[in-house]
């Protein structure tokens, strides 16, 4: 007595098993979840569009600037 419940995939609309045997669910399969995934995923991606790269720069300048005040002191 093995009812297996299918689901809709968000994805393609497909009908998928949803059991434990298939670990994509609600998807019917790993492509639509990856889909699924990468398209929230790439919305995500775009809104910090400044290089980090730039910003680690200006981050260990920012540090040796900080440390430079303290040294100067005892003048
Ligand atoms: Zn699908």
């Amino acid at each position: 007595m093995s009812k297996s419940v299918k689901v809709a995939c968000p994805q393609c609309q497909k009908k998928a098993a949803w059991d434990s045997k298939n670990p994509y669910r609600p998807f019917c399969s790993e492509r639509c979840k990856l889909i699924d995934l990468g398209a929230w995923a790439s919305e995500s991606y775009q809104i910090p569009s400044s290089p980090s790269e730039e910003e680690y720069g200006e981050y260990s300048t920012g540090l040796d600037a900080n440390e430079k005040p303290f040294t100067p002191t005892m003048h």
